[in-house]
This record gives structure tokens, C-alpha cells and sequence, in this order.
């Protein structure tokens, strides 16, 4: 079975995005549970975790098909000592919400050397914040996700995200997403019959698709291995609906969120829809 939904606002509180992603008839949905513009946050409340568990019972939504995303000042393999105890610190907060809010895992960034140290260093460092941050929490998964590689970005390669995994001490509590536009800017060929299964031979050759806890469904303003990362909304862009058909009719993809981040909100529903009549 497919779960279909968007990256819903979560504005006025989390108990708000099951309601948002009920209203454009998804399945999954994903969310920030802060503001992800803002280091700190207030805690959340008792109501707002009690309406959000029973928001999603009523609309049939299950932790295994909510994928939150964290906050995107977060580098957990920030070269800068201070940058990195201030990620850190801020990645365990998201942890505890999900936990606090019922979920299973946690989608994020690998993270960035800024040039400043080696990329070995970097991945190193991250793996060493999620074993820190698994450490000190319970049933949440972190889900890292592949990038376009822009800038110094790490996560751009199967390569990159398994040597992260490999350091990573409780390996059924680490996963990844896989994100369809990054994937095509990082140099993943997804829109020939051919390449799509040659780039999902090599993901479950390097990582295993075991690991996969999720997937973005977004068309790609740039093309294939630009290393830029611009979304589009689908058949918009350079992807080609073809990539979403094989992704919607291969069981490979079953039972995990597959979350639109495409630019333009009013069209999720229909988007949702077409995704739907492509199972
Ligand atoms: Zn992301
Ligand atoms: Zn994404």
C-alpha cells in the first residue's frame, strides 16, 4: 500500500497538520515540529500533544507514515565547536518532541564541512551526534536524507550516507530518505526505466533498502548532477512524470511516507490525486 501526503503547515501548533493533510486527502504527511527558522522553541504543551495523537487516530494517520523534518539551521557535522554543541543540542529537542508526540522518526540533513574540515571528518561527526542523540532517546529513528551535494553539503552519495550509517552503534534506530529532486541533482539518473533501476540497484548495494523510512517527491527545477537544489512541483520540471510512475508502482516503496515538498501548496491535492491514480 502507498502513503501519499505533503510537508503540511503546521502554523497555530502540530495539532494543526493531521487536519492539514486530512483537507488535501493525504495518507502521510510530514511537519516541522518547531519553527524551523528559530534555534529555541517553547516546549510543547500537554493540549497540543494530546489533539495531535488524537487528530491523527480520527484521520486514520499512523507514526509510520509521519515523517517530521528537522530544523534547518541544524549541522550536525558542523566543523565549529560551538555551531556543533548548539546543533546538537537542538537536533535532541526535535528528538523529544517526536517522541513526545508519538512519532518514529526524525528526517534530516547530514550536514556541511563549510570547508573547514575534511568531508571523512564531517561524516564522522555527524555519526557521532546521532549515536549522542540515540543515546539519550527512545523509538524515534533518525532519517537522513540524501541532498543535491550543494555547496559543502554532505549526503549526496549512497557512498557518503552508508559510511555515516556504518558508524552509527544501534543500526535499527538509523534510516534514510530518499529525495527524488536531490537525488537527480546529485547525479542519480530517475527518469529512463534504465536508470531508475540502476540507481535503486546501487541504493540497495550500498545502504539497503532496509534503511528506507521515507521518500520526497518533488520534480527538480535543475538538472541531473547540477548539484543545485530547486524543487518543482510535478511534471512541472526537468524529472518527467515517469520517475513518479515507477517510484508509485514498484513495491520497493510500499508502507513508508512518500511526502511532496513542491513549491506551490494549492496544488498538493492534486498532485496527491495524480500520484494516487499512478498505483
Ligand atoms: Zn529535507
Ligand atoms: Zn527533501
Amino acid at each position: 500500500m502507498k502513503y501519499i501526503g505533503a510537508h503540511v503547515s503546521a502554523a497555530g501548533g502540530v495539532e494543526n497538520a493531521p487536519l492539514n493533510a486530512h483537507n488535501i486527502g493525504a495518507t502521510a504527511f510530514a511537519l516541522f515540529t518547531k519553527n524551523q527558522k528559530q534555534w529555541i522553541a517553547s516546549p510543547l504543551t500537554e493540549k497540543s500533544i494530546q489533539l495531535f495523537k488524537l487528530r491523527c487516530e480520527e484521520y486514520g494517520f499512523k507514526a509510520a507514515h509521519i515523517l517530521p523534518h528537522d530544523s534547518y539551521l541544524i549541522n550536525l557535522g558542523s566543523p565549529d565547536p560551538e555551531g556543533l554543541e548548539k546543533s546538537r543540542a537542538a537536533f535532541m529537542d526535535e528528538m523529544h518532541r517526536c517522541e513526545q508526540l508519538g512519532l518514529d522518526r526524525l528526517n534530516f540533513h547530514p550536514g556541511s564541512h563549510l570547508n573547514a574540515i575534511s568531508p571523512d571528518e564531517c561524516l564522522a561527526r555527524i555519526a557521532e551526534s546521532i549515536n549522542m542523540t540515540l543515546d539519550k532517546t527512545s523509538g524515534v529513528t533518525a532519517v537522513i536524507e540524501n541532498t543535491a551535494g550543494q555547496g559543502t553539503n554532505m549526503g549526496h552519495t549512497f557512498e557518503q550516507i552508508a559510511q555515516i550509517i556504518d558508524q552509527v552503534e544501534d543500526k535499527s534506530r538509523v534510516g534514510v530518505c530518499i529525495d527524488t529532486a536531490h537525488s537527480l541533482a546529485a547525479g542519480y539518473e530517475l527518469r529512463t526505466p534504465e536508470g531508475f533501476a540502476e540507481t535503486f540497484r546501487k541504493f540497495d548495494a550500498i545502504i539497503g533498502f532496509s534503511f528506507l523510512k521515507g521518500m520526497h517527491i518533488n520534480d527538480s527545477k535543475k538538472d541531473l548532477a547540477t548539484r543545485v537544489d530547486r524543487h518543482d512541483s510535478l511534471g512541472k520540471g526537468l524529472m518527467g512524470m515517469d520517475t513518479f510512475r515507477f517510484i508509485l508502482q514498484d513495491s520497493r516503496f510500499d508502507n513508508i511516507p512518500l511526502i511532496l515538498e513542491t513549491p506551490d501548496e494549492t496544488l498538493w491535492a492534486e498532485e496527491i490525486a495524480m500520484l494516487y491514480g499512478l498505483v
